[in-house]
């Protein structure tokens, strides 16, 4: 990931983020302060009001989460990569934005949103343990519960950002397919086949893993290649690599597999799942049937 060459990072701190937990009002004047809370719950605020602070985040006329509330900032920290893609889809769909924090713990994001937004994108969390962190954060922004602990030590000006990498402008609402290729060497039989197939035999299996994301304008990037290795190699290879698939998969036919693969992974944005039992035979699943009403 490039660093771009930004301005400062601009934070904003929610009303209820500059008063501090002993009740006592952030000194106003001061550049950034650390609140000194305990352990890894301390945090880095702004102590100025957004319009006299020169980190403050104005108001962006491209920036359609920003209206007329003022957008709050939110350290959040992922402590499993599987959690990434839920959290960028929920926040999507929240009309939240979501930014690496450049130069914070692996796992570091910035959610930036409009309080209701932000309401909007906790409600939309699942109830799993690797987005607890966020919810606790979020919460914390709003003002609905004490600073918890584990969020990101950041510093204001590690949240360099922009709206839109200069470097290279691209059209609002760009989406790519982002893929990965696996190999794993599996034996199977194919019960219902007529032929040789039916006969216990080996391949070196090839798959492809697609995701279908919007590209994260300011990182340049819309999936990262490391997580979904990381997703793809847990879940799938990890189990079929070396294994009789006919003990995992049903009649593990190409197809079956492109199935199995597909359900394994179904919380990531998948576009397209190819599995090649050959170098010049392969499938391709694009996802179940729309349901019909
Ligand atoms: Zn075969």
């Amino acid at each position: 990931m490039q660093i771009p060459s930004a301005e400062a990072g601009r934070i904003i701190v929610p009303r209820a983020n500059r008063i501090n937990r002993q009740g006592v009002s952030a000194r106003p004047g001061s550049p950034g302060r650390d609140l000194g809370g305990r352990g890894r719950g301390r945090r880095l605020v702004g102590t100025k009001s957004p319009m006299d602070s020169p980190h403050a985040v104005e108001p962006d006329s491209r920036d359609p989460c920003c209206g007329q509330e003022p957008p709050v900032l939110v350290p959040v920290t992922l402590y499993s990569s599987e959690a990434e893609p839920t959290l960028r889809r929920c926040a999507d769909e929240s009309g939240c934005r979501l930014f690496a924090a450049v130069g914070g713990p692996t796992g570091s994001f910035v959610i930036q949103a409009v309080p209701s937004a932000l309401q909007g994108l906790r409600n939309r969390l699942l109830p799993v343990p690797a987005l607890q962190l966020v919810r606790e954060a979020i919460e914390w922004a709003l003002g609905d519960a004490a600073a918890p602990a584990g969020l990101p030590q950041l510093h204001q000006d590690l949240y360099k950002k922009t709206s839109v990498a200069e470097e290279m402008p691209v059209e609002a609402g760009t989406t790519l397919l982002v893929s990965k290729d696996f190999t794993f060497d599996a034996a199977h039989n194919l019960p219902r086949y007529i032929g040789k197939c039916e006969r216990l035999h080996g391949h070196t299996f090839r798959l492809r893993v697609t995701v279908k994301a919007p590209l994260d304008t300011w990182s340049g990037m819309a999936f990262d290649f490391m997580a979904l290795k990381r997703t793809v190699s847990e879940r799938v290879v990890a189990i079929l690599d070396h294994a009789y698939i006919n003990e995992i998969v049903p009649n593990p036919s190409a197809e079956f597999i492109a199935i199995w693969v597909w359900r394994r992974l179904s919380d990531l944005p998948l576009h397209e799942v190819k599995v090649w039992e050959t170098p010049t035979s392969f499938v391709t699943y694009q996802g179940p049937p729309p349901p019909t009403s």
